[in-house]
């Protein structure tokens, strides 16, 4: 049924995609990933077959070098992407569906789409197209979260000091650096972060917002005057940061390119 929602001129990449899914879920292997050549041993077959090759000695499962690495159990891409043709959330599907975290779903997704990015462009083209416009709410929070916590830390006048917690304490310089008044000793808020030397504290508001709406590296680039090998950076490092404020959901979805 999901091929009345899908075009009819990309039925053909929806069967190939079908089939690899399929053979991903069978777990069947043809050919090592590494040289290409046809026998190996089975290594073990629980939790997935792993087999090593008789040729190359190299180690391998039916996700080698896929996106889908590790991405067990198998068969819940085939689940996740039927669901997201039939324009069902994230949220639905993680409970009603499969009973998982959200993030095991996102991750997922991504996987698929950066699988169809590579394989099959007319296809992923019209999936992203389909993709959630909505933030569902848990996006909405922590995106939130992530927003408040650089503007305070940003706008901060007398933070506690970090060795002595005495908040007798004045800015050096324009970020985020500080000197505490009674042990004379500086401090950086975001010293142990990537932060520390991520340039431009005035656009990272923006390049977040832009970010979280789904823009790709081209057009944020173009939004805030910055080369694409820059933004690449940055959404490499504020993906860690929202990992380490506690916004996993978020993170993964900004990682997508
Ligand atoms: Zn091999
Ligand atoms: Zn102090």
């Amino acid at each position: 049924m999901i091929y009345e929602l899908v075009p009819t001129e990309l039925h053909d990449e929806l069967n190939a995609f079908r089939h690899d899914l399929e053979k991903m879920t069978l777990q069947h292997i043809e050919t090592c990933p590494f040289c290409g050549e046809n026998k190996f041993y089975l290594i073990r077959s629980k939790p997935t077959s792993t087999y090593r090759c008789k040729a190359c000695y190299k180690y391998f499962t039916i996700a080698t070098n896929t996106p889908f690495n590790r991405l067990t159990p198998f068969n819940w891409l085939e689940i996740i992407f039927i669901n997201r043709i039939e324009n069902k959330s994230y949220h639905y599907i993680a409970e009603k569906k499969l009973d998982c975290s959200l993030e095991k779903i996102m991750r997922r997704d991504h996987a698929i789409i950066e699988y169809l990015h590579a394989h099959y462009p007319a296809l992923y083209r019209w999936y992203i197209a389909h993709d959630q416009s909505d933030l569902t709410p848990t996006l909405a929070e922590q995106h939130k979260v992530i927003n408040d916590k650089i503007t305070a830390i940003l706008n901060e006048k007398n933070p506690s000091c970090i060795h002595c917690s005495s908040t007798d304490t004045t800015k050096v310089g324009s970020r985020t650096c500080y000197r505490c008044k009674r042990c004379r000793r500086s401090f950086n808020l975001l010293g142990d972060t990537p932060l520390n030397r991520l340039p431009k504290p005035e656009l990272w508001i923006e390049f977040i917002n832009l970010m979280v709406a789904g823009q790709n590296n081209m057009q944020i680039g173009k939004k805030l005057n910055l080369n694409s090998s820059t933004i690449s950076s940055w959404r490499a490092i504020w993906c860690e940061m929202m990992k380490i404020w506690n916004c996993e959901a978020l993170a993964i979805w900004c990682s997508r390119r």
